[in-house]
């Protein structure tokens, strides 16, 4: 009997001991630094000469580890591995496929400071940051595990004197799941376990800039039981192997969390029907966001201002669900602006190994460069009222970026950043706040402040995002209370981490029998 799911409790680090753990962790993932990680293909280690060199963001002299690189032909080699592979894993039971879900789910509670370490080094994450990661990556392997387990049993349908029905859900094939580095920890973990959970194989091809996370996660997964060639781990650059995996005839679906430009290309190049291809491949994309957070005038003001920076600054901003635009009922525009930058005028910025720093860096020189472009526009299109600011010298650091009196139609206001960047634009009235809001092609995340009974009901009909929040800020959906994705070019609403995920990597067959 399996107990009934609650999320990972979070770790309090006012406590002196969690403090030690996570700084013995911390020490520990640092005598690790500089290692090689081959790829994983059926279990076989492969070292190429070719590596990946995965750095620290907080301080790119520092190598994490030397990642070997898939080719394409060792791309096809690990679709082979998965493609005879499925024929085994898709028939091993459900109830079987979970056990292993949730002893991997086990054994990373066990490893949890060291998971977090990683995050901390290799993804720039804050402690809190990286403990959220870790615990919402056990989280995904807990709840996807007892999904299967209901999923199995089929959705009922009627039966009659003359015949028997049986809905059940199957598993479609060869998946390629290609998870992003900003929960460089939970979203691989969570696409990856749902689509393997579900009877699937996969080509797992981590970020770039996060594969050794991923080889640590892969360790978990061995550990725990999974079959070789049931997940076959192929670091690599898009550019180099990412079309021919998607393109691949023998791909069934891809599970896709990344930018709006790369999630476009895969959905685009998944419709193609390739020779020999038998299906149409489903495509499963969580993209970027706009997200924003409006105050009205009747609400909690301090509240307002503290979900806003906690929300636009929280792991630098470099959150889908991030607050970009901070959507402010004129009355209290002024108030609500000046407390947001007080707020974020005290956060320290800096490497996330010192527990102080609220702020780390951005993972990468593109991210900073990206980043500090979008200072340059907002210093056209706003007014300057904290940060703007930026140093590369030893990490990528951004200073976290406020720009007030921003137009609804400025480009800051509708082009994700993915920075720790937040444009504040004031609304007339609620009506208004609302019309600025749905004004994006997004559509992921969004909170309301607001007392007014009667606006959070229209909210809730004409908000326009997958993930609404009423009085609380935009970020940190929990697994199984929070199915997170979004609308428009946000994805295709696949919903993480909730009760109809699952049937993403599924197909329903129905088995009549006559009597
Ligand atoms: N699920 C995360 C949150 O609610 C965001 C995921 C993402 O950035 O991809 O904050």
């Amino acid at each position: 009997m399996v107990v009934p799911y609650k999320h990972e409790p979070f770790t309090d680090f006012t406590v002196e001991e969690n403090r030690n753990d996570i700084e013995a962790a911390l020490k520990q993932v640092e005598a690790e630094f500089g290692k090689d990680y081959d790829l994983i293909i059926n279990g076989e280690r492969i070292a190429t000469e070719d590596k990946i060199v995965s750095l620290n963001p907080s301080n790119k002299e520092q190598v994490i580890g030397n990642v070997s690189k898939a080719n394409i032909e060792l791309a096809e080699k690990a679709m082979q591995v998965a493609n005879e592979t499925f024929n085994t894993w898709k028939k091993v039971s459900p109830e079987a496929r979970a056990d292993i879900l949730f002893k991997a789910a086990a054994i990373v509670r066990r490893r949890k400071h060291e998971f977090s370490a990683y995050l901390v080094h290799e993804a720039g994450k804050p402690w809190n940051e990286a403990d959220a990661d870790t615990a919402e990556g056990i989280d995904f392997l807990e709840y996807y595990a007892r999904q299967m387990i209901e999923l199995s049993k089929g959705y009922p349908v009627e039966s009659r004197p003359i015949e028997h029905n049986k809905l059940s859900y199957i598993p479609l094939g060869v998946g390629v799941v290609i998870p992003p580095w900003n929960f460089a920890f939970a979203i691989m973990a969570g696409m990856t376990s749902a689509a393997v959970v579900a009877g699937n194989t996969v080509l797992l091809k981590p970020a770039e800039t996060t594969s050794v996370v991923a080889y640590k996660f892969m360790e978990v997964l061995e550990e725990a039981g999974l079959p070789k060639g049931v997940v076959n781990y192929i670091p690599g650059y898009g550019s180099e192997i990412g079309d021919y995996i998607v393109d691949h005839p023998r791909t069934r679906f891809i599970s896709f969390t990344g930018s709006k430009a790369v999630g476009v290309r895969i959905y685009e190049r998944a419709a193609k029907v390739h020779p020999g291809q038998k299906w149409l491949k489903r495509v499963v994309a969580e993209m970027g966001g706009k997200d924003a957070i409006i105050v009205d005038n009747d609400c909690d003001l301090e509240l307002a201002a503290q979900s806003i920076v906690k929300s636009a600054f929280g792991f630098a901003g470099q959150k889908c669900s991030a607050c970009s635009r901070a959507i402010i009922h004129e009355d209290v525009y002024d108030e609500v602006l000046a407390r947001a930058v007080e707020l974020t005028k005290e956060l320290q910025v800096g490497s996330p190994v010192d527990f102080n720093n609220f702020v780390g860096p951005v993972t990468d020189q593109k991210a900073f460069d990206k980043i500090t472009g979008y200072i340059e526009i907002g210093k056209e299109e706003g007014k300057l009222m904290a940060g703007g600011t930026a140093d590369n010298s030893k990490g990528f650091f951004v200073n976290p970026t406020i720009f007030a009196d921003v137009d609804e139609n400025a480009r800051i206001m509708h082009e994700e950043v993915f920075g720790p960047f937040v444009a504040f634009c004031k609304a007339k009235d609620f009506d208004h706040a609302l019309e600025i809001a749905n004004n994006t092609e997004y559509g992921l995340t969004g909170a309301v402040l607001s007392r007014n009974r009667a606006h959070l009901e229209r909210a809730r009909e004409e908000f326009h995002v997958g993930n609404l929040y009423f009085n609380r800020g935009c970020t940190g959906a929990i697994v199984g209370y929070h199915p997170f994705g979004g609308f428009n070019m946000s994805g295709t609403d696949s919903k993480a981490g909730g009760p109809d995920y699952l049937l993403h990597f599924t197909q329903a067959k129905l088995v009549t029998e006559q009597y």
